[in-house]
């Protein structure tokens, strides 16, 4: 079981999210702005972050983009979850600091895939990162 930080603004989605992780057996951590969602990934050390690209105040862009410049929050894989589908915005999101993305609406099986892959790819813990 991993514990997975999910920082969604929509309600619907936020119960969509947590709901797939549930069912998969994980743990999940909410928060429904940016900054909440900072402290709670460097208090928490999630293993895994799901990140709404549109959130109120901060944007999940500059958002991830500070994770990924901390090093107690930089091996966290980030997956971004987007309604944004116009071509350049995988290159956009993934220069953004992003370890992946997930397309809304969101897909139980599709993002159940991300999570798993990105899970395994990632250092027990999220933390303690080499650097690369
Ligand atoms: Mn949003």
């Amino acid at each position: 079981m991993a514990t997975i930080l999910v920082i969604e603004d929509n309600p619907a989605n936020m119960k969509l999210a947590v709901m797939v992780l549930g069912t998969a057996g994980h743990g999940a951590i909410t928060a429904t702005d940016a900054e909440a969602g900072l402290t709670m990934a460097r208090d928490r050390r999630p293993d895994l972050i799901l990140m709404d690209v549109q959130l109120p105040g901060m944007d999940g862009l500059t958002a991830t983009g500070i994770l990924k410049a901390a090093r107690e929050t930089r091996g966290i894989p980030v997956i971004a979850m987007t309604a944004l589908a116009m071509a350049g915005d995988e290159e956009r999101i993934l220069a953004a600091g992003f370890d992946g993305y997930v397309a809304k609406p969101l897909d139980y099986r599709s993002l159940l895939a991300t999570i798993t892959t990105h899970l395994a790819a990632a250092p027990a813990g999220g933390t303690a990162w080499p650097p690369s």
